[in-house]
C-alpha cells in the first residue's frame, strides 16, 4: 500500500495512479482507495479539479442553480457526470418502488431498502437531474457497527432477529437524494391586534345583593408591518426508499459547510437512490414550508395581548436549488409481514430505528415482576 501524490489534473479521470483501476471512496480512511491494489489517494488531491479549488474552497465551487429557470427548462442540468468507462445501472424494487443507481461495480440482487428480491432493471432516464454535490461517508462501517451494537443494547424488548439483522448482511451504505432550497422572502402582514383592559361591572349575588367585579375586555386595533427573511439550504428529501419519520430523526446533514462537488468515485461501490420526489414536487413542498414559517414569524410581530385575522402577502425572490446526496447506513429487515429500518447518519453518526416488540420477552419480563411481588409479599408474613 503506497500513499502517493499525483498531479491533480490526472485525477479528473479518477484512475488509480498505480494500476489504472477505478478509485473508490473509503470512509474509514477518508480518502480514495483503489480496490484492486490498495493505493490510497488523499481526498484533497482528488477533489482538486482544474478551475475549482478543492477542500478549503470546496464550498465556493458548489453552485446554486436558478429554480425558475430549471422549472421552465426541464433539460438543464441533466445526465450524470459519469466517465465513458463508468457503467451506470438502475433497478427498481417492485415492492417499495425505490430506484437504486449503481455507478460501476456490482448491482444488488435484493432491494436494499425493503429486502425484497423482486427488482427489475429500470430505464435510466437521461432527464434525471445530476447530483451537484454530496457529503461523502464519514462514519466508517466499523464505527457504525459499534453504535448499532449500543443502540441494540438499549432495546429491551426487541426480538433477537433485529440483532442479527443489524450485524449482518442486511446492512448497506446508501446515498440518499435531497433537494436544498434558498430564497429571499419579503412579507407584508396585516392583522387586528387585541389589547386587554378591565372594566368594573355590577351584578347581583345569590342573596340578591349588588356586587362589583372586574371583567376583561379587548380593544381591537388594526396593525400592519413587514419583514424580510433569507432561507438558506432548506432541505427536502427526494427519497422514497427510507421511512420519512426515521429520516427526520437523523437530520441534520451539515450541507451549509461540508459539501463536496459530486464526482463518481465517491459513489462507486455504494448504492445511490434515485430521487422520486422530483424538482416540481420538492419546490412545492419547500414553498408550503416557507409560507408556514413566514406566517409564524409575522404572527410574532403583531403587537398586543392577542390577535386575529392575520393576513400575509409574501414575495419570493432569488429562489435557487441544489440536488445533493447524503450518506446513510441502512439496516432493513422484515419481521412478521412488516418492513423495519434502522438508519445511521453516515456523516454525524446520529441513529434512529424502528423495532418490533418481542412478546416472548415481554411475557417473561411481566412474569418476573409478578414473581418478585409474590416473593416480597411472602417474606412480609
Ligand atoms: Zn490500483
Ligand atoms: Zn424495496
Amino acid at each position: 500500500m503506497a500513499e502517493i501524490n499525483v498531479p491533480a489534473a490526472a485525477l479528473g479521470k479518477h484512475p488509480c495512479p498505480e494500476c489504472g483501476g477505478d478509485l473508490q471512496w473509503n470512509a474509514a480512511k477518508q480518502a480514495l482507495v483503489c480496490p484492486y491494489c490498495g493505493t490510497i489517494v488523499p481526498c484533497a488531491e482528488a477533489s482538486a479539479t482544474p478551475g475549482a479549488n478543492a477542500s478549503a474552497a470546496a464550498g465556493a465551487s458548489i453552485v446554486e442553480q436558478d429554480l425558475e429557470a430549471a422549472l421552465r427548462n426541464p433539460a438543464s442540468g441533466r445526465g450524470w457526470g459519469e466517465q465513458p468507462g463508468d457503467q451506470k445501472r438502475e433497478v427498481q424494487c417492485q415492492s417499495c418502488r425505490a430506484i437504486s443507481v449503481f455507478v460501476g461495480g456490482k448491482v444488488a440482487t435484493r432491494c436494499e431498502f425493503c429486502g425484497s428480491p423482486s427488482i427489475i432493471a429500470h430505464e435510466s432516464t437521461s432527464e434525471a437531474i445530476t447530483p451537484q454535490s454530496l457529503l461523502a461517508f464519514k462514519v466508517s462501517e466499523g464505527q457504525m457497527r459499534e453504535s448499532l451494537r449500543q443502540w441494540y443494547g438499549s432495546r429491551w424488548f426487541a426480538p433477537n432477529k433485529l440483532k442479527s439483522a443489524a450485524l449482518t448482511d442486511t446492512l448497506h451504505g446508501v446515498y440518499l437524494p435531497y433537494w436544498t432550497f434558498d430564497a429571499q422572502v419579503n412579507a407584508h402582514w396585516r392583522a387586528e391586534a387585541g389589547h386587554h383592559y378591565y372594566e368594573s361591572e355590577s351584578y347581583r349575588d345569590d342573596k340578591g345583593e349588588t356586587q362589583t367585579r372586574q371583567v376583561q375586555r379587548t380593544r381591537w386595533v388594526p396593525a400592519a408591518g413587514s419583514l424580510a427573511h433569507f432561507f438558506d439550504d432548506a432541505l427536502v428529501p427526494g427519497t422514497t426508499g427510507v421511512h420519512a419519520a426515521l429520516l427526520r430523526q437523523i437530520e441534520p446533514f451539515p450541507t451549509l459547510t461540508d459539501l463536496k462537488p459530486y464526482s463518481p468515485e465517491f459513489v462507486r461501490g455504494w448504492t445511490v437512490e434515485r430521487y422520486q420526489i422530483d424538482l416540481h414536487k420538492a419546490a412545492k413542498l419547500n414553498q408550503d414550508d416557507m409560507q408556514a414559517q413566514i406566517k409564524t414569524l409575522c404572527r410574532r410581530e403583531v403587537p398586543g395581548d392577542t390577535q386575529r385575522n392575520l393576513q400575509v402577502e409574501a414575495t419570493y425572490r432569488g429562489r435557487t436549488f441544489k440536488h445533493i446526496l447524503v450518506p446513510v447506513w441502512l439496516v432493513s429487515y422484515t419481521y412478521g409481514a412488516r418492513n423495519f429500518q434502522v438508519l445511521v447518519n453516515g456523516y454525524t453518526g446520529a441513529i434512529a430505528g424502528e423495532q418490533p416488540y418481542s412478546w416472548v420477552k415481554i411475557t417473561f419480563a411481566v412474569l418476573a415482576v409478578l414473581i418478585l411481588i409474590i416473593l416480597a409479599l411472602a417474606l412480609k408474613h
